[in-house]
Parts: C-alpha cells; structure tokens; sequence
C-alpha cells in the first residue's frame, strides 16, 4: 500500500518515542484476507480497502494514532498511550470491530479478520524492533482475536520448537498411522465410505492432535512426504478391505490433501499413476480439500483437480462455509462433494441462523450437482433434519468416531 507509513517510517516513529519517554502501545495487526482480496479483486480494490481501514482505524483513536504497513498482511498501530490493561481489551476489540466491518466497492463485498497482538513501551526491551517483536509474538493462533505480550508466550513457542522438532522425525520413526471415520447414507443408514484421518503419537510427547501439527508440516514443508505416505497407506487398507470383502465393492475412501500437496504440478500425475498399479476399481478414492486450501491458489489447483476427475477420482470440498471463496470460482472447479463444516452442523438444533446455512449449502450443492456430506453429526435430532434437508451422507460421533483398522472392519461387519 502506497500512502500508509512503512517499515522504516512505522520504526523511526517508534525510536522517537522511545528517545523521548513517551508511553506507546503497538497494535501489530495480522490482516487474514488481505491476500485474497487483492488476488480475486485486483490491486485498485486492496488498496481502496486499506484507506478506507486506514480512516476507520483512525477515526476510532480521534486521529490520536498511527497506522502503518509492515508487510502485506500485517499492519501496525500505535497510539502515545500508557499501558492500562482493561482499556487495552476494550481497544482491541474496537480496533477488531473496526476492521471487521464489511466493505463494498464496485459492487463487491469483502470483508477482513484479523489477529492483534499488543506490545507497550514499560515491557522489558532494548529497542523499537523487539518492541515489535514482543507485539509479533503476541499474535494469537486463533483466526480472530487479540492477546497482550506474556513471558508465557515464549515458554509456548519453546514447546512448539521441540514439537517441531519432534514432528520431522514422526515419518522415519514410525509414529503415524490411520484412524478411519465411516460415511453414512442417510435414507439408508448404510455405511458408504470412509475419511481417513492421520494419527501422531509420539514416546514422548503422546498423543498430538493434528490440527497442532498438520498446519506445523505445512509450514515446514514436511506435509509433502508426509501426504504422500498417508495416500500410499489409504490405498493399501482399501486393497486389503476390498480383497478380504470386508467392505463393499462400491466403498469409496476419502483422503484429506493439503494445499502444497495440491498444488504440485506433479500431484494429479503421481497419484493416477499410483492408483493404476493397484487394484482399486474406479471412483474408489476421493480427495478432501478444504474450501480455505483452494482459494489460496484456485488456478494451480484446478488444474490438478481436473485431472483427477477426469480419471474418476472425486475432489470433495472440506470445512465448506468457513472460506471466502466465491461461487464464480466453485463454479469452475470439478468438485463432486461438498462436506458442511461441522460448525453449521453443531448448532443447527438451536440457531436457526446456522440451520439455514446448512439448508442454503445443501441447495447450493444440488444446484451445482454435488452431493452434500454432513461431518460432525452427533445428535439424532440433526441427523433428521439433514435428511429433511435432502443432505445425503453423514459423518460424526452419533454414528461412529474415527476408528482403528481392526475396529473399523468390526463396525462395518456389524
Ligand atoms: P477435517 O478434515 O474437517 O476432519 C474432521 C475432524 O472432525 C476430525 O478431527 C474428526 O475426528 C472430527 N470429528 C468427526 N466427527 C466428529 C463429531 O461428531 N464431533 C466432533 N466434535 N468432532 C468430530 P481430527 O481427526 O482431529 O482432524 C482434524 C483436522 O486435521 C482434519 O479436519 C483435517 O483438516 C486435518 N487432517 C487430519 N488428517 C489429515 C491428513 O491426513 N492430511 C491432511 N492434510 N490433513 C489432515
Ligand atoms: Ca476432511
Ligand atoms: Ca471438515
Ligand atoms: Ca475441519
């Protein structure tokens, strides 16, 4: 963005405080969707957006701010204010509020999330840069939210340094395997297919949930490999499930695949080649991609997917609701399945607004000719209301949590 202080401006500013004794607090602001607006809208469209932040932000402090640009996506606020910590959450919040707000221009409406992390000049520091650092590291996980620089969040960061660490050597060691969830044909109750879901334990640290390490193996790369082994093990179970006639001979199972994964220009090729050398019949193997994974690089993906379809493998879109993806580019992806996130799914029993998103991406889907998967069923009652709703399978803990092989094959001779 051109007309906002930079880095080196956003710095001397700072440095200047500091020489001067003045209190400051830095808002380090991390912009989710700033990215995607520019890559869908143009660049005309994300620079609009950021003054129109930029004069929102600033009419909320009275114009008693500075708001700047870091890098793409984070942003830096800082006011000359001294550190009173309920009134920093109020500020936060406003601040999230503020930004939040959905903005339209040309007829087109986009809207920001964001993360803030807060630093405060009386926080133990040499320089305006760590200054900044403390603010950076504050930065919650979470998709929204705002949290204050703790010592704690260091001792945090340690933890996810060893699981990193720990996590690179998970392959070689042996420490993955596959827990499998059925799929459910609602009208029928018949058990249609499976998700397969990576499992991590490791000596030490034990069980390691994979919403902590999956995004740690995209972020290092190590998903590539680790991808790959889960296709390689996916295909063998359902060879020796299909063999033994422990499943039916239409039984399909889905794999999650990750955005790095999708987006090599190999993937499609590699993994046709490798179905051709097993003994899988056609249409037995589906892909799961999360609907957020798409929209960061629809058009290397498209491709990809294309392909796969094209061979019969079916590409169902994962979490779906929970992106900012728009319908214009559904429309050119080969997509078969649309799974509803298990957040529209949980509460559809007592918000209505939830179950009309459900009832609104089943009709979507139908209209698109997908087939629409419910996940994270775990009431009867919605289970009905799903099926009500011309939704077509089901997964979740009201018929089955993710099971062990032997467990599995179990489930399914019952
Ligand atoms: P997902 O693909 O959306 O998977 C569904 C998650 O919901 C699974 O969590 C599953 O155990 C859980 N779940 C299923 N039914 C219910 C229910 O009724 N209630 C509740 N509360 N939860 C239910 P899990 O196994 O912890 O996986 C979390 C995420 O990690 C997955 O979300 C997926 O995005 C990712 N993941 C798991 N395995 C792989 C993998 O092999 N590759 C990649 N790239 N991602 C994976
Ligand atoms: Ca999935
Ligand atoms: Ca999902
Ligand atoms: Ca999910």
């Amino acid at each position: 963005v051109t007309q906002l202080p930079n880095r080196r401006a956003l710095l001397a500013q700072l440095n200047e405080l500091l020489q001067q004794g003045q209190p400051a607090l830095l808002y380090f602001l991390a912009m989710e969707g700033m990215d995607e607006i520019a890559r869908l809208h143009g660049y005309a469209m994300s620079e609009a957006l950021s003054l129109h932040l930029r004069d929102r932000l600033l009419d909320n402090f009275g114009g008693e701010a500075t708001v700047g640009v870091w890098n793409t996506n984070k942003w830096l606020l800082i006011t000359r204010q001294p550190l009173a910590e309920g009134a920093v959450g109020e500020q936060a919040q406003a601040i999230l509020r503020c930004i939040a707000q959905p903005f339209a221009i040309d007829q087109v409406q986009v809207r920001i999330d964001a993360r803030i992390g807060i630093s405060h000049t009386g926080m133990p520091h040499q320089s305006a840069e760590q200054l900044l650092r403390l603010a950076a590291l504050a930065l919650p996980d979470t998709s929204s939210g705002w949290r204050l620089y703790q010592p704690s969040i260091e001792d945090a960061l340690q933890k996810r340094i060893r699981l990193h660490e720990a996590l690179r050597g998970a392959l070689d060691n042996h420490e993955f395997f596959l827990v499998y969830q059925p799929k459910i044909e609602l009208r029928s109750g018949r058990i249609i297919g499976a998700e397969a879901l990576l499992r991590w334990v490791h000596p030490q640290l034990g069980f390691v949930s994979p919403v902590d390490f999956i995004p740690m193996a995209e972020a290092s790369g190590d998903i590539l490999r680790i991808g790959d082994w889960v296709i390689e093990r996916a295909i063998r179970q359902l060879e020796e499930w299909l063999a033994a006639r422990q499943v039916a001979n239409d039984f399909h199972l889905a794999v999650n695949v990750s955005v790095q994964q999708l987006t090599r220009p190999d993937f499609a090729r590699n993994l046709l080649q490798r179905l051709l050398r097993s003994r899988l019949p056609a249409g037995a193997l589906e892909v799961e991609v999360t609907e957020s994974g798409l929209m960061q690089n629809v058009d290397l993906a498209r491709t990809q997917l294309q392909l796969l379809s094209r061979h019969s493998v079916s590409v169902a879109i994962d979490d779906f609701g929970t992106g900012h993806s728009s319908l214009a580019y559904l429309k050119t992806l080969p997509v078969s399945v649309l799974k509803i996130d298990r957040a529209f799914v949980s509460n559809m029993d007592t918000e209505p607004q939830d179950r009309r998103l459900a009832e609104t991406v089943i009709d979507m889907a139908r209209n698109f000719g997908c087939i629409t998967v419910a996940e994270g069923v775990e009431k009867p009652e919605q289970a009905e209301m799903l099926m009500d709703m011309g939704c077509e399978l089901a997964q979740g803990y009201w018929y089955s949590p993710p099971l062990k092989v032997e467990q599995f094959v179990e489930f399914c001779a019952a």
